[in-house]
């Protein structure tokens, strides 16, 4: 049984959230803490590092392809495929 370090209630595991403190310590606390230090509720904090997680997947992907582009067809493909790569980031940062 985990044990919230704020306030001390009892957690089961899938509840107990590990917060790293800004001295680098980290503490096994309950959602509701979560919320209390970070000011973020844990689901928005976890949408948001899913959607971080899905944007860098993008730009991996899209400057993947521009390398090849580069490769294959040559710099004017590459460069619209940094332009592309650009976008996609913009956009993907602009949804959050
Ligand atoms: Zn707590």
């Amino acid at each position: 049984m985990l044990i919230c370090s704020m306030c001390g209630r009892e957690l089961s595991e899938q509840e107990a959230l590990v917060h790293k403190t800004e001295q680098g310590e980290k503490k096994i606390i309950c959602p509701a803490c979560f919320e209390k230090a970070t000011g973020v509720d844990y689901k928005t904090f976890a949408f948001r590092k899913e959607n971080a997680k899905q944007t860098l997947l993008a730009v991996v992907l899209c400057l993947a392809g521009t390398v090849y582009a580069f490769v294959e067809r040559g710099p004017l493909w590459g460069l619209l495929g940094i332009v592309l790569t650009v976008l996609v980031y913009l956009f993907s940062s602009k949804l959050k």
